[in-house]
């Protein structure tokens, strides 16, 4: 089924200069519209041309047949395509003017210019894929590290689809078994099945709620696992950021021409994506600039994952490294113990005694650095090994959609065993269903639809 009558066009290239760029068309005047626009030697029109097959030849402005640029067209028809609709992806020279005129022609050819994620909408609109695999393409777009990639890929595969759609059988028998009760009153449910009926809902329950829990630590490799370093001034915090940075930066910042703004604070340890936040450091107070830095330290500890508390190796302790320490107790932190290739004045037993790991490194010789990323990792991924393996959930929405299944669940089975009505009984199960159906979007709304797609890129 086709949802549009009309035909979206956009860059889908980074704007900018590169060696190629490309200019996207879907919909049903995709075809129609390049016809008009293209020329090649032997006079090949793009409407007779195979699927899937290449043209080259020019795009021109039909006004007055002027060349733009010498191209290379690829033709996929509806429904073999990225959106199922006929697209046409135009490969000129990337620059931004070639990309830009040849944009601008398409649109006076007809053309609407594509909303931000919208060729991604009209793939799922289609039913080429599902919701979660529409947010797993966004997730490849920003993965950050290898192990995001990997995990959003197996997304978009298809890997939490057929674990749903596992759970949805399940629920699926459950209730149809409960309705033809429903419907056939006189014929009792005996208690045997009942129980037999709770024990698969517990079962059920149970799944779904390991499934949810893997977000604890799989939301990491998506949005990153934040970090604050703080420390009293001249500890050693921009030094030691520096030693992390020196050749773990998330590998994306590593290749030259990528853009760096978003995803410069990102470290990549063991493919873990780490985001350190902005603090200064903590000391008492006496000027209000010192008071700001505070209280951005402050900040930093009650929101970041996990905490690098730094404490001066070659000082003795003082009563600012005391207070940092009653700040920390009850948190996620490793403690550091800086400049160890300088006389150590701090024991390790002083700080043991916190019940914190402890790390003593030096950013000058980079010593114990490794061992603090190992800790970083280990403490923020315990189980992570052996949840590799299977079916993770990295976006929120998903998991709370499941969390919600897995209430509707134990409802029914309390109104199972409180012997309550069975239609209500039939409700929560429906309910669950519903909520299920909401990450593969089976059931969604405009609104719910409008805040995925529209953290995409315009060309996706
Ligand atoms: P921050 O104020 O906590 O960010 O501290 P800095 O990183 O700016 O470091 C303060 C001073 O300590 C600088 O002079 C650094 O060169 C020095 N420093 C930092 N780390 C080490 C280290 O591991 N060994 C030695 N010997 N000096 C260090």
């Amino acid at each position: 089924m086709n949802y549009f009558d009309d035909t979206i066009a956009a860059i889908s290239t980074p704007v900018g200069q590169g060696g190629i760029g490309i200019v996207r068309l879907s919909g049903p005047d995709a075809v129609a519209i390049t016809d008009r626009i293209f020329r090649s030697r032997k006079n090949e029109k793009p409407s007779s041309a195979p699927s899937h097959k290449m043209l080259y030849g020019h795009i021109v402005d039909p006004a007055d047949e002027r060349v733009v640029d010498e191209v290379l067209l690829a033709i996929m028809h509806a429904p073999n395509s990225y959106t199922r609709e006929d697209v046409i992806e135009i490969n000129c020279h990337g620059s931004i003017v070639s990309v830009r005129q040849i944009l601008e022609i398409a649109l006076r050819q007809g053309a609407r210019i594509a909303e931000p994620g919208e060729f991604t909408k009209r793939a799922f609109l289609h039913g080429r894929i599902d919701l979660s695999q529409a947010e797993a393409v966004l997730d490849i777009i920003n993965a950050k590290t290898e192990e995001s990639m990997r995990i959003a890929s197996e997304q978009l595969r298809g890997g939490l689809t057929e674990k749903l759609s596992a759970i949805r059988e399940q629920l699926i028998e459950i209730t149809a078994f409960i309705e033809a009760h429903i419907d056939f009153p006189e014929d009792e449910i005996e208690t045997i099945s009942k129980k037999e009926i709770a024990k698969k809902l517990a079962d059920v329950s149970a799944e779904i709620l390991r499934l949810s829990d893997t977000f604890n630590e799989a939301r990491f490799f998506r949005e990153g696992l934040s970090i604050a370093i703080v420390g009293r001034p001249n500890v050693g915090k921009s030094s030691l950021l520096n030693a992390l940075l020196h050749k773990d930066r998330a590998i994306v910042t590593d290749l030259p021409g990528t853009t760096r703004d978003l995803i410069e604070d990102y470290l990549n340890i063991n493919g873990l994506p780490i985001r350190i936040m902005d603090t200064a450091g903590i000391r008492s107070s006496d000027g209000i600039i010192e008071q700001e830095g505070i209280r951005r330290s402050i900040q930093a500890i009650e929101h970041a994952d996990f905490i690098v508390a730094m404490f001066d190796g070659s000082e003795p302790f003082g009563q600012e490294d005391h207070d940092l320490l009653s700040i920390i107790r009850d948190k996620n932190a490793v403690m550091v113990i800086s400049k160890a290739d300088l006389p150590q004045k701090i024991s390790l037993e002083n700080s043991a005694a916190e019940g914190k790991q402890c790390v003593c490194l030096s950013a000058v010789s980079g010593e114990g650095i490794e061992r603090l990323k190992s800790v970083i990792f280990e403490s923020n991924l315990h189980g992570w090994k052996e949840e590799r393996e299977g079916v993770v959930v990295t976006n929120i929405r998903h998991k709370a959609a499941l969390d919600s299944a897995a209430e509707s669940l134990n409802r029914a089975n309390g109104l199972l065993s409180g012997n309550a009505p069975l239609e209500l009984f039939s409700i929560e199960m429906r309910e669950s269903l519903d909520s299920i159906g909401e990450i593969t979007g089976t059931i969604t709304t405009d609104e719910i639809l409008q805040k995925i797609f529209s953290s995409f890129c315009i060309g996706k």
